[in-house]
């Protein structure tokens, strides 16, 4: 017996169609804002991701699955869409298609992570990516899109969080009046905060520790450290969402895990899921282009956990229904009927009618079983007498009412039937 890695997922057949659901509504949003699609490869080169994500961030230290591959190559799994993203975007010169250039993916993602409720090692995102907006504009319409997303899905227990966290210029600064506030407590952080101070130091308010929380109470935020400019862009962003009608909060202790972001960054964060309740988070990377090679070009984006929406669909009573049952299911008499019965079994289904056969040619009775099973919603039985004068008797399985149809008229009679009961 084999079984499937450790917090990884079989997305069984009644899951796919729900998601399936929640992905042409993204489609949909994003199309209509010319967000245009893109997918990456799931395994990049390993500097790509130390380079972009950032050498002491959690993912690069702790999370990333690499290996060597036969040429000796270090490869990774990507754990994020943005810096396989950004190294398309300059590889094929996609600045020259459309400037600026709005992107949008629905890719699976790898971490190693302690899998728990909320949080596995492959997971899917749907995320979006725009190249050459610098303006605060952008920014709120990124937010605004993915509120909007969830409010197209009916979804209310969740908050919308901001947080500017400085530039280049702004935060080395702030990084020193914070290191130098922390200095005096590091023996009331936790190891990992510990190590966090010499490398990453911002990380630390990303900590769920009580030990450190308390620190933090005490800490100055970057927040309100940021230099004019990017006070600036975090007004205009607020002003923009403000008359955008999008609820908000600020959240000063809001950093995300990822070097590269700097100016905006925001989370959506649900009511009900628990630990892991962060549903969607993103930020602005205005140097990741050029640090990952490209020209000097600005990006934000965002992306959305698709297992962790599911789990608040599901919280919220609004998973989507889906329909697995044939509609047809076309049964036979007998052997000596079975090629007949194929044949038009083979017709509904060309002319997009989901339709049914029994491969195994059981019984009628045995056949009609696997009807009900499946929830067809009609049977065609294939016997002689009908066939005789060309024609097959169609059965609603929900009222037993049988009709007389000739074999060519099958599919539209069916398709007028299935017209009238919705
Ligand atoms: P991040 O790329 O870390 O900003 O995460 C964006 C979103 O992806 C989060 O808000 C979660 O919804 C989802 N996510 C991140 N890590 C995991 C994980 N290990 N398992 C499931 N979903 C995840």
């Amino acid at each position: 017996m084999y079984r499937r890695i450790k917090g990884t997922r079989d997305i069984l057949p009644d899951e796919v169609g729900k998601r399936r659901v929640l992905e042409q509504e993204a489609i949909r949003l994003f199309e209509a804002y010319n967000y245009l699609p893109i997918i990456t490869p799931v395994f990049e080169q390993t500097e790509l991701f130390v380079r972009g994500i950032g050498e002491a961030s959690e993912i690069v230290q702790k999370e990333m699955y690499t290996f060597e591959d036969r040429g000796g190559r270090s490869l990774t799994l990507r754990p994020e869409g943005t810096a396989p993203v950004v190294r398309a975007y300059i590889e094929n010169n996609l600045m020259e298609m459309r400037h600026p250039l709005k992107l949008y993916y629905i890719m699976p993602m790898y971490r190693y992570e302690r899998p728990q409720k909320g949080r596995l090692r492959e997971f899917w995102q749907i995320g979006i990516e725009v190249f050459g907006a610098p303006g605060p504009d952008v920014d709120a319409e990124v937010i605004f899109l993915m509120v909007e997303y969830f409010r197209r899905l009916g979804i209310e227990n969740i908050n919308t969080y901001i947080n500017t966290i400085g530039c280049r210029q702004c935060r080395p600064a702030y990084i020193e009046k914070l290191k130098e506030y922390l200095s005096d407590h590091l023996d009331e952080l936790c190891d990992d905060c510990r190590f966090r101070y010499s490398r990453n130091p911002l990380r630390v308010f990303d900590c769920k520790e009580e030990g450190c929380a308390a620190v933090l109470a005490g800490a100055p935020f970057i927040t309100d450290n940021v230099c004019s400019s990017c006070k600036d862009h975090f007004k205009g962003l607020m002003d923009f969402l403000e008359n955008m009608n999008v609820d908000f909060e600020i959240n000063k202790k809001l950093v995300r895990g990822f070097d590269y972001y700097e100016k905006t960054t925001f989370e959506v964060t649900s009511e009900l899921l628990g630990a892991q309740n962060a549903i969607g988070g993103g930020g602005r990377y205005d140097p990741l282009v050029k640090d990952c090679g490209g020209p000097d070009i600005p990006g934000i984006g965002f992306a959305i956990g698709v297992e962790r929406l599911l789990l608040q669909l599901e919280e919220e009573g609004l998973i989507p229904e889906t329909d697995l049952s044939p509609v047809a299911f076309v049964v036979f008499t007998g052997d000596d009927m079975a090629v007949r019965a194929h044949e038009i079994y083979l017709s509904l289904a060309q002319s997009g009618i989901k339709a049914e056969y029994d491969y195994a040619h059981r019984s009628l009775k045995a056949q009609f079983k696997q009807a009900n099973r499946q929830k067809a919603r009609y049977a065609v039985i294939v016997a002689p007498e009908e066939l005789a004068q060309n024609a097959v008797k169609i059965r609603d399985m929900e009222t037993g009412e049988e009709t007389l149809v000739p074999v060519k008229e099958v599919s539209d009679r069916l398709k007028a039937m299935m017209e009238e009961v919705n």
